[in-house]
C-alpha cells in the first residue's frame, strides 16, 4: 500500500514542482535512508534482488528510500532531479517467477537517466525485456504484485502503469495527480505498449464495441475509485491547495492518518519522502527515515548530501543511536508524549528558504543532530 502525489508548477506556490509519497510496508521492515555516489563500472553485470543484468558503464548519484534487505527502493531521487515513486497494483494478469522487482526498475531507472522521460523509457525497456516479479517481502513469498509509478523532473510528470510486460503511460498535463494502489489511467493515455489493444480484446478484456480503458480491463476486481478511498481523498485534499502547494501542505497531506494515507497497521507507512524540484537552484528532498509521517520530522537534504554522517541508518538489532530505532522505542511506549515535530518542521522550511545553498549540508546535518538529540532525552527520561 502507498500514495504517491505530483504537484505540478500551476499548482504550487512558487512555481516549483513538488512530489511527495508515503511507502507502506510490513511492520517489521526497517527502511532507510540511503545515497549511492556517482559510480564508474568495470563489472559487466548487476546484481539486483533476484537477478543480475547488466551493468551500465556510469550510474547517477542517487538518494534512495530503501528496503533494509532490497536492492531496490520504494522512492529516490537522482543528482540530474529525477524523482520516482512506485505504487503495488493488482491486475489480471498472471504474477510472473522471480526477476526485476518493481522497486529494482525504480532504482535502475533513476541510476541511468537524466531526466523524467529517459526514466520513464528505461523503465518500460527493463519492463519489456525482464518483466516483473518474485516476493516483495523479505520472509512472505504471498506479497506479489504488478507495479505503477509516478516519474517527475523540474518540467514534467508521468504516470506509468502496468500489468504483467504490458503499460501505458499518461504525462500529467497540469495541477495534481496522485495514485493509490489501484491502476488509474483509462481511456485517455499518451504511450502504450506495442499489441496492447489487441492483446486485451483478444484476452476478452474488454469489446471492440467501447473505448479501450486501462484501468477496467487489467485492474484485478476493478472499481471506480471512491471519494471515500485514499485515492479519493488524497486527490480532494490536493486539489483544495492547488495553487499554493508548498512541501509543507504535502507533508500535511501524508500525515493524514484518518484518511489512511498515513498508515497504521500491520502495514503501515515505514517512511516518507517530500521533494522540491526547482528548475534555477539545487532540488530539496524532505525525508523521515522513520515510520508514521503523523510522528515524523522530514529533513532536508539536497545533492550532494555531504553530511549524511549525522545519519545511523538502522541494522536489524535494535540500536537508540539510530534515528529509526529511537524513534521505534519512543512512538511504541505510550508512556512518553511523543514530540510534536510542527514548529521545527516549520522553522526547518524558513531555513532552507533563506539560506545560501552553501549551507544546505549544515541544516541536514543540524536537523538529524536535533532529532537524535530529542529522542535521547525522551528515552533517557523514562528510564
Ligand atoms: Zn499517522
Amino acid at each position: 500500500m502507498c500514495d504517491t502525489f505530483i504537484a505540478l508548477s500551476d499548482a504550487t506556490l512558487d512555481g516549483s514542482i513538488i512530489f511527495g509519497k508515503n511507502s507502506d510496508r510490513p511492520y517489521s521492515e526497517i527502511q532507510n535512508i540511503t545515497y549511492y555516489p556517482h559510480k564508474e563500472y568495470k563489472e559487466s553485470e548487476v546484481q539486483c534482488t533476484y537477478i543480475k543484468i547488466p551493468q551500465v558503464e556510469n550510474t547517477n548519484a542517487v538518494l534512495l528510500s530503501q528496503p533494509l534487505w532490497m536492492f531496490g527502493a520504494e522512492m529516490g531521487v537522482n543528482e540530474h532531479g529525477v524523482v520516482i515513486g512506485n505504487e503495488a497494483v493488482w491486475t489480471r494478469e498472471p504474477l510472473g517467477p522471480p526477476t526485476l522487482l518493481g522497486m529494482d526498475i525504480l532504482r535502475l531507472a533513476l541510476e541511468r537517466s537524466r531526466n523524467a522521460e529517459q526514466a520513464l523509457k528505461e523503465s518500460i525497456r527493463l519492463l519489456e525485456e525482464y518483466g516483473q516479479g518474485g516476493p516483495c517481502a523479505e520472509n512472505d513469498s504471498s506479497l506479489d504484485y504488478h507495479n505503477s509509478y509516478l516519474i517527475a523532473d523540474q518540467s514534467e510528470a508521468w504516470v506509468l502503469e502496468t500489468a504483467g510486460k504490458w503499460w501505458v503511460a499518461e504525462r500529467v498535463k497540469s495541477s495534481t495527480r496522485n495514485i493509490s494502489n489501484s491502476l488509474s489511467i483509462r481511456t485517455q493515455f499518451d504511450l502504450a505498449a506495442d499489441g496492447l489493444v489487441d492483446y486485451a480484446l483478444e484476452k476478452g478484456l474488454y469489446q471492440s464495441s467501447i473505448d479501450f480503458d486501462f484501468a477496467k480491463s487489467f485492474g484485478l476486481h476493478w472499481r471506480e475509485p471512491s471519494s471515500f478511498s485514499r485515492e479519493g481523498i488524497g486527490q480532494i485534499m490536493m486539489q483544495k491547495e492547488a495553487g499554493g502547494i508548498t512541501p509543507l501542505t504535502m507533508m500535511h497531506v501524508l500525515r493524514s492518518c484518518e484518511s489512511g494515507i498515513c498508515m497504521h497497521g500491520g502495514f503501515r507507512s515505514t517512511a516518507s519522502m517530500v521533494s522540491q524540484l526547482f528548475s534555477s537552484k539545487p532540488d530539496i528532498h524532505w525525508m523521515t527515515g522513520t515510520p508514521y509521517p503523523c510522528k515524523s520530522l522530514y529533513k532536508p537534504i539536497a545533492f550532494p548530501p555531504g553530511n549524511l554522517e549525522a545519519y545511523q541508518p538502522a541494522t536489524r538489532n535494535q540500536n537508540q543511536k539510530s534515528i529509526w530505532w529511537a524513534h521505534e522505542m519512543i512512538s511504541d511506549t505510550k508512556k512518553i508524549e511523543f514530540p510534536s515535530w510542527k514548529e521545527y518542521q516549520e522553522d526547518l522550511f524558513l531555513k532552507m528558504k533563506e539560506v545560501d545553498v552553501g549551507q544546505y549540508q549544515d541544516i541536514t546535518k543540524q536537523a538529524f543532530t536535533t532529532e537524535q538529540e530529542k529522542y535521547s532525552t525522551l528515552l533517557n527520561n523514562n528510564h
